[in-house]
């Protein structure tokens, strides 16, 4: 049976690249206790692109700060490729997120006196992992933005600095992307050029996507849309229209 226990680890491990298992989180002190998260169990599986969705304050944020290892849950666990980044010291989760995660934020996070390729050359210095030019280079490349390794984000728009963000969040090959409102602080053409990017990782590179947002057109590009409530996921939709996400979040909100 020892055999068998195994060959099915395996089978989950290549199926699942988060799991989520009743992951509790609370915020503040006593009477000004917010649980943030209640319970929140779920799969992102691999090769998936998830759009979470809900009202302000319902906990989205939260649950991709936990699922990616960015703040430490209360209660429940949180598996990443198989392993429970929930156990484990500080620097074991820290080395596990950098090898393993990539983030993208609504307001971009470069380094400022950096230069674009040193942006994104930062995770692999961060990971003690080999720094190669060519790759570097092929990661911006392969946003559009080979003609700009040299820029510093100052020098750049809004979306090339997202775009930047992106080959930076990439160039470790994680084994999930997690965005928090990647698309929130872009005009509509440039949030369009970064869905678009976000799309082929996931159709070219099986590349697993889990991605917060407000936008009922730019959650209608996943796959699948989780809609949470009160730190709880109270629906899902898969392949949505941007008519009924919105119907859906409106009632949430209502
Ligand atoms: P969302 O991303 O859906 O807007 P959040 O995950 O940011 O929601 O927040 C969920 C709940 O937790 C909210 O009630 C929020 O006020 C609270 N919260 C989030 N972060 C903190 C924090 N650092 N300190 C105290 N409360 C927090």
């Amino acid at each position: 049976m020892v055999l068998g226990n195994r060959g099915r680890n395996v089978l989950d491990v290549a199926a699942t690249a988060v799991e989520l298992r009743g992951v509790v989180r609370e915020y503040g002190a006593k009477q000004a206790r917010v649980r943030a998260l209640d319970g929140v169990s779920l799969r992102f599986p691999a090769g998936s692109w998830t759009a979470v969705m809900g009202p302000s304050g319902s906990g989205k944020s939260t649950l991709l700060h936990c699922a990616a290892g960015l703040e430490r849950v209360d209660a429940g666990q949180v598996f990443l490729a198989g392993r429970e980044i929930t156990a484990g010291t500080d620097a074991e989760l820290t080395a596990l997120r950098r090898r393993h995660i990539g983030f993208v934020f609504q307001t971009f996070n470069l380094v400022g006196s950096l230069t674009a390729e040193q942006n994104v050359a930062l995770p692999l210095r961060l990971a003690r992992m080999r720094v190669s030019k060519s790759d570097v280079r092929a990661a911006l490349g392969s946003v559009g933005l080979a003609d700009r390794v040299r820029h510093r984000p100052h020098e750049l728009s809004g979306g090339q600095q997202q775009r930047v963000a992106l080959a930076r969040a990439m160039v470790t090959r994680p084994a999930v992307l997690f965005a928090d409102e990647p698309t929130g602080a872009l005009d509509s053409a440039s949030a369009r050029l970064v869905l678009d990017l976000l799309g082929e990782l996931v159709a070219t590179r099986g590349q697993t996507v889990a991605m917060v947002t407000h936008d009922p057109l730019a959650a209608a590009r996943a796959g699948t849309v989780l809609f949470l409530s009160d730190g709880r996921v109270v629906d899902t939709a898969d392949r949505p229209t941007p008519l009924a996400v919105a119907d859906r979040l409106a009632r949430l909100e209502g």
